[in-house]
């Protein structure tokens, strides 16, 4: 077994042939990265949300206003990432990121953005309400 290393310094391993890492050092630093390599997709998702929110409050101080689209994309507004969503009865959808939202609208062809402040009727929401009639089995 002469030529077992360990996969952090490279320094051979001695002992015991379970034996992973040359030394506790090791063990810990890469466990630690497997860690970080866990987190950083949900890490990379909360700082687009926190960016989000960010641009949503600056543009609405007031509790509600409106928006081009066009100020929020220049703002690096990413359309993609939301925290939640909620469908009014006349099926407009708001997209919130954590207590700021908005809603699409058009405006003779222009496209902007209602944005509001979360309300709590918005904390209330049943995918199943919603459901395709694709994927409804009636059999
Ligand atoms: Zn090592």
């Amino acid at each position: 077994m002469a030529n077992r290393k360990c996969p952090v310094c490279g320094n051979p391993l001695t002992g015991r042939i379970d034996r992973k890492y040359c030394s506790d050092q090791c063990r810990y630093l890469e466990n630690n990265k497997n860690k970080y390599d866990a987190e950083r997709p949900i890490l990379e998702i909360n700082r687009r949300l926190r960016k989000n929110r960010a641009i949503l409050k600056a543009l609405c101080p007031i509790g509600k206003s409106t928006v081009r689209k066009e100020v929020m994309v220049a703002m690096g507004y990413d359309m993609t990432i939301f925290s939640s969503l909620f469908l009014t009865t006349k099926k407009q959808v708001y997209y919130l990121c954590y207590d700021y939202g908005f809603t699409p609208l058009k405006e003779k062809g222009v496209e902007k953005a209602l944005i509001i402040t979360k309300q709590d009727y918005m904390n209330t929401w049943d995918p199943w309400k919603f459901v395709n009639k694709n994927n409804e089995a009636n059999k």
